[in-house]
């Protein structure tokens, strides 16, 4: 059975991996990460502790629509843009459209409280890949 203080040092450092992360880990990536050091990390305890820092605010949960859920340390409504060759989740710094929420509220005649936007494209990274390998094809 895990000592107390075992127990909250793996969910302090379940929640560092996440600030520490842009890239809006899933509960399979963060164990991954945290094996190595902890050995004797369960997935179970890993969703347990997620769930925990969870109900506490302190990160939030999202769906970008590949059927797992994704960890933010940003709580707060933002946007995202989502790479449609790597996959990668980044935030998006445009800020929010306060003008979008007001519109789909005056359209619906219902209680809009707020709206959030996921961009897709092909990210730097992604782009400037593409372009080594034309390069190295052409050279
Ligand atoms: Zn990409
Ligand atoms: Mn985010």
């Amino acid at each position: 059975m895990p000592s107390r203080r075992k127990k909250s040092r793996q969910r302090e450092r379940i929640l560092e991996l996440i600030q520490a992360s842009s890239g809006h880990p899933t509960a399979q990536t963060i164990h991954e990460a945290l094996k190595s050091e902890m050995p004797s990390l369960s997935m179970g305890t890993v969703y347990r502790n997620i769930r925990v820092l969870l109900e506490q605010g302190l990160i939030a949960s999202r769906n970008f629509g590949d059927g797992v859920e994704h960890f933010d340390p940003i709580t707060r409504i933002h946007y995202h843009f989502i790479c449609e060759r790597c996959g990668s989740v980044s935030d998006f710094t445009m800020p929010y459209q306060e003008s979008i929420t007001k519109k789909a509220r005056k359209i619906s005649g219902t209680t809009i409280t707020g709206h959030t936007i996921q961009f897709y494209g092909i990210c730097k990274k992604c782009t400037h890949q593409k372009k080594e390998d034309t390069d190295e094809r052409d050279g």
